[in-house]
This record gives C-alpha cells, structure tokens and sequence, in this order.
C-alpha cells in the first residue's frame, strides 16, 4: 500500500500534526517544525517531544513516514558567508528537532545563487554546509528537494541533485524528494505513459532510484518548462491526473511518503481518497 498524506498544520504545536494528519485519513504526512517564517523558536520542551511520539503511535502513522520540511527562510548556498552561517545554524536546528521527535528525515530546497556566484559555485556552498549539518547531527536523512527553477533557485536539473548527493558525500545520511509540480515546471513531462517512464528513467540515470525518499504531489498552474513554482489541485492544473494515476501505479513509490502540498486544504482528504482509488486502479 502506497503511504498518501498532505502537508499539516503544526498550529498549537508540532505535537497537533499527527492528529491533523488522522483526521483527513492520511497513512503519511509533512509538517514544519516550528515557524517557517522565522529564524529563531524556543525548543522543545520534553513533555512536547513525548507528547508528539505518543500522537503519533496513536495515529498509526510510522515515524518513517512523517516529512518535515525546514524553514523557507533557510539559504544553505547563499553567497554570503554570514547569512550563509545564520542558515547553516538554522538547518542543524531543524535536523536535531526532527531527530528529537524521533523522526528519520529534514526536507529541504537546494537554495539561491542569488545572481551573485555562478550556479555551480552556490551548489558546492550548498553541499558544504550539509555536509557540516550533518556532521554536527547524528541520524537525520538530508532530503533534497527538486525545485522549480524559478529565479536563482538551484535544483531544477537532475544533474544539480546527483552534484549535491556527490559533493555531500554521505550517501547513507541523504535522500531525494521529488516534486511533480516544479519537474514539470522544470521541463521534465509527466503527462503520459512515455513521458513519465522517459523522465523517471532519467531520474534513475542521473541520480539514482535509490535515493528517492519522497514525493510531493502537486499539480502545476503553469505549463511545461514555465521555471514558474505555482501548486494547483490534483486534474485542476496543467498536468492533469494521469500523472498521479502512474505515480500510484508505480511500485518504486511504494513505502515512501507521498505528499500533498496542493493549494485546497479542505479537499485534501478527498485528494487522498481517490489517489487510494488509483491505486487500486478503480480511478
Ligand atoms: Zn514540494
Ligand atoms: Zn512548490
């Protein structure tokens, strides 16, 4: 069985996802770990950490399938080296929170060259500072997210995603999250059986299926190759559903958490219902 959830609300505190996730019938979830929009939070406290483990057990959700996703705020190539050591510091936070609360993964956008170095030069900054990330932490898995492309953002090819996961060089410690809306936005189509297998296939050239931890599904306001980052809900979009129906057919997805991050929250379990249907094949 596929795991399907959607990106929940942390409001009240991080310990409230997993029931979130519950309510609207998801197997697996993403959350943030504290406020996005901000540098600094109070830690957890122990009560919250247990608190969060015992919501979770009674979820029935495994802490496998739980994908935090790090603050937006966080530029891990930014060619400051001052800012870049305030979001270095930012990330090992993000990375011991999850590992506080048991879980197993941080995702995370590449970053931004911000027209100041060369794509390359931000990409090598970007694989030192998780390589230092994960030196100061102990268990938590890297996820690299592809992104869309849109204005100096970095991880929009293939070959930026298989550069960080050798410059990083712990294998073991990172993972790939693949987004279906910024691929497609990124000129990879999904949109039929060959265009699906001829980018996956890619995806296995240049990377490697080994290191896919995660999907978001998401569809695409915008059209192919646009560089443009705009969610739309599942067959509202560019992309339409059969994507998602060979995503749901394709047994290397199997086991991993695959996520919502579609622009209407208040359909997201009706989202997760008919993906489970696709699954089935009886959508
Ligand atoms: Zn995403
Ligand atoms: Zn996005």
């Amino acid at each position: 069985m596929k795991k399907i959830g959607a990106h929940v609300s942390i409001a009240g505190g991080v310990e409230n996802a997993p029931q979130n996730a519950q309510e609207i019938g998801a197997s697996a979830f993403a959350m943030f770990l504290k406020n996005q929009r901000q540098w600094k939070a109070k830690p957890y406290t122990a009560e919250q950490c247990s608190l969060f483990r015992q919501n979770l057990q009674a979820s029935g959700i495994a802490p496998e399938q739980v994908l935090p996703h790090d603050s937006y705020l966080i530029n891990l190539g930014h060619p400051d080296q001052e800012k870049r050591q305030q979001s270095l510091q930012a990330f090992v936070d993000e990375l011991q929170r999850a590992e506080s609360l048991g879980l197993t993964m941080v995702n995370f956008h590449p970053g931004s060259h911000l027209q100041a170095i060369s794509e390359e030069e931000s990409l090598k900054l970007v694989a030192q500072s998780v390589r230092e990330a994960l030196q100061q932490t102990t268990t938590a898995i890297a996820v690299i997210e592809n992104t869309a492309g849109q204005g100096s953002n970095l991880g929009y090819r293939f070959e930026h995603l298989a550069f960080l996961i050798e410059m990083i060089g712990y294998p073991e410690r990172v993972g790939i999250c693949l987004d279906t809306c910024h691929s497609f936005a990124a000129g990879y189509d999904l949109r039929t059986k060959e265009a699906y297998e001829a980018t996956m296939a890619e995806f296995d050239r240049i990377v490697g299926f080994t290191y896919l931890r995660s999907m978001h599904l998401n569809d695409a306001k915008l059209d192919l190759g646009s560089r443009v980052d705009r969610h739309e809900s599942l067959g509202k979009g560019k992309l339409g559903l059969e994507p998602f129906r060979l995503i749901m057919q394709d047994q290397r997805m199997e086991g991993i958490p695959l996520i919502l991050e579609t622009i209407d929250e208040s359909i997201w379990a009706e989202e997760i219902a008919l993906l489970a249907r696709m699954e089935k094949g009886e959508a």
